[in-house]
């Protein structure tokens, strides 16, 4: 069972009207830097020198990269572009998801057409934002990884399989058990994804126990995924590593 039922949306249902609103408000206004608040520009030089000068290292899962550490201004964007619809955030948080994948494979990254998988969201916080971040990230991501280069696509090809207990407040060991079973594939997603490397991505990553549940649905699936990367980590491993 999915863990929130999906009743049918009323066409009046503010969930498409408020993205479509939030949308030509995005191109509209002069909005302030959603990372520090500098006035009429979305993203100011100084946010996007933070998201494109770190260097992208391993995060407490040594197969997962992050392109930066979890710190303002990053935070802050991953916040608006999440939460609050920034949705031109997209392209300059997805080209750092970019660079953390090809960070992630190394020298693999060209061996074999890319599929970033990103990690689902729950429906009911889908029908919240109005948008789902993590795929809307997942595409911006393999756009830039083609302007590169690279044959890269993005598939959801990951949703819940059952409902899960808030992770807030859980330890590593019991996150596992909370999430063991948690994430499934979709049977019917899978058609024509032979000979690509399977790569998790996610906007941010703390403990990796969601990621590792979501490489165990995969591999179950026989997609194994060898890497997996997000915009931002809470703890780097080893420490300092981005620079
Ligand atoms: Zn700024």
């Amino acid at each position: 069972m999915p863990p929130t039922p999906s009743p049918a949306r009323p066409p009046s249902a503010r969930t498409p009207f408020g993205h479509a609103l939030a949308g030509l408000l995005d191109v509209l206004l002069p909005a302030d830097c959603a990372g520090c608040g500098a006035e009429r520009t979305q993203l100011c030089p100084a946010c996007r020198h933070a998201l494109t000068a770190t260097r992208p290292g391993p995060t407490l899962l040594p197969w997962a990269h992050a392109a930066a550490p979890y710190a303002d201004p990053v935070r802050q964007l991953l916040l608006a572009h999440k939460e609050r619809g920034a949705l031109r955030l997209a392209g300059p948080l997805g080209e750092a998801l970019g660079r953390a994948v090809r960070s992630a494979l190394g020298a693999r990254a060209g061996a074999a057409p890319l599929l970033l998988v990103p990690m689902p969201s729950a429906r009911a916080a889908v029908r919240a934002r109005g948008h789902d971040p993590t795929l809307r990230l997942a595409g911006a991501a393999a756009r830039s990884l083609r302007r590169a280069g690279l044959d890269a696509r993005a598939a959801p090809l990951l949703r819940h399989a059952r409902p899960v207990a808030d992770q807030a407040g859980l330890n590593a060991a019991e996150r596992r058990r909370n999430l063991h079973g948690a994430l499934t594939v979709l049977p019917r997603a899978r058609r024509g994804l032979a000979g690509r490397q399977p790569v998790l991505v996610d906007d941010l990553v703390t403990t990796g126990a969601s990621l590792a549940e979501a490489a165990r649905a995969l591999a179950d699936a026989g997609l194994p995924a060898r890497a997996a990367a997000t915009v931002a980590a809470t703890a780097v491993h080893p420490p300092g590593q981005y620079t």
